[in-house]
């Protein structure tokens, strides 16, 4: 029989990780609060499954009705957590939900399984210390859409032991995620830092006037966004040069006098700026309309990852 693992918190992502598992050939238990919640959860997962099937942007190599079969939903933790490898919880952001939610986990936890939290920015020191097991405690912070994006940013607590880290990592290369592993919990892991940074020139730019709203989201999209979604900036450098030491050499006096020129942060997102941002927004992409956007976003990611899985 194949090993189990055990979801806590049954929301969008909590969704998305048990079909993410059973794509890997995991059994999967669900577990959430709200009772009724598990049910819709369930449905919910056997719809969009057999859509991905229908749009052949299904993961793994079963069916949907084959993967289907392997998530089943619990509205008891001790019996959603027996006998799972793993646990990935997904319980709303917020430390003291999470903190609570651990120390429910603790007495129920081994010396040897995984406890990872799907959260965004709340690392294990700010959920997991007053935990006896918080050494098995770690984050794996997936991206929306996970099923479609398959990055995940693994942090360590201090406490963390390195097979958990090791653990977790060969897991998510296992059902096709592509983890990277932080060495130490930094606020904000990696890709919100990295997001962080590009938002805060973009914004400046706007604010100075240089750009409008649509312009700098086209110097993403059409300029770095195709070559980001194949290499890293780090390629990019060895790549546009002989070699990222000869990249150096010849731009690293202009990158730094263009940085010289750029605001320092921390910068507040204002929201008078915000305001004139939206109205621009709002004969192609009005308030009212944002989840049509997001299902259209989410259908092109659906064809970029099946693109990127044929490389
Ligand atoms: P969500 O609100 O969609 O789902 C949360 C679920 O947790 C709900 O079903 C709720 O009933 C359940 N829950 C609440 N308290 C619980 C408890 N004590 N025990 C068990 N279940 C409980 O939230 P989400 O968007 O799925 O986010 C979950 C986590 O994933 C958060 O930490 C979030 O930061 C992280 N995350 C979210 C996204 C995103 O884009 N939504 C992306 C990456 C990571």
């Amino acid at each position: 029989m194949s090993e189990k693992v055990a979801i806590v918190g049954s929301g969008l992502i909590g969704q998305f990780w048990a079909m993410i598992f059973a794509s890997g050939g995991f059994r999967v238990s669900i577990y959430d609060i709200d009772t009724e919640q598990v049910s819709r959860a369930l449905a919910l997962i056997q719809e969009k499954l057999e859509r991905y099937e229908k749009q052949g942007c299904l993961r793994g190599s079963t069916t949907a009705t084959q993967q289907a079969q392997l998530i089943s939903g619990h509205t008891d933790l001790a019996e959603c957590l027996t006998g799972a490898v793993y646990i990935q919880e997904c319980v709303p952001e917020s430390v003291d939900l999470k903190t609570k939610v651990f120390l429910q986990l603790d007495p129920l936890l081994s010396d040897d399984v995984v406890a990872a939290s799907s959260s965004s920015c709340l690392g294990p020191s700010q959920f997991a210390s007053a935990m006896k097991h918080r050494d098995r405690v770690v984050v794996a912070h997936p991206v929306n859409p996970p099923y479609f994006i398959p990055l995940v940013e693994i942090v360590p607590g201090p406490w963390t032991a390195d097979d958990v880290l090791t653990k977790t990592r060969t897991l998510m290369e296992k059902v096709g995620q592509s983890p990277v592993t932080l060495k130490k919990e930094v606020p904000g892991f990696a890709l919100n830092r990295i997001q962080y940074a590009i938002i805060n020139e973009c914004w400046n730019m706007y604010k100075d006037g240089i750009l409008s709203s649509e312009d700098i989201d086209k110097v993403m999209k059409d300029g770095m966004g195709p070559r980001y979604a194949f290499i890293g900036p780090l390629e990019t450098m060895h790549l546009n040069a002989d070699g990222i030491v000869d990249y150096c050499k010849r731009y690293a006096d202009g990158a730094y006098s263009v940085c010289q020129t750029m605001k320092p942060p921390p910068i507040q997102y204002d929201v008078p700026t915000a305001e004139k941002v939206q109205a621009e927004f709002a004969s192609s992409i009005p308030v009212d309309k944002i989840p049509e956007r997001r299902q259209w976003r989410d259908d092109r990611l659906a064809a970029l990852a099946t693109l990127k899985r044929q490389r």
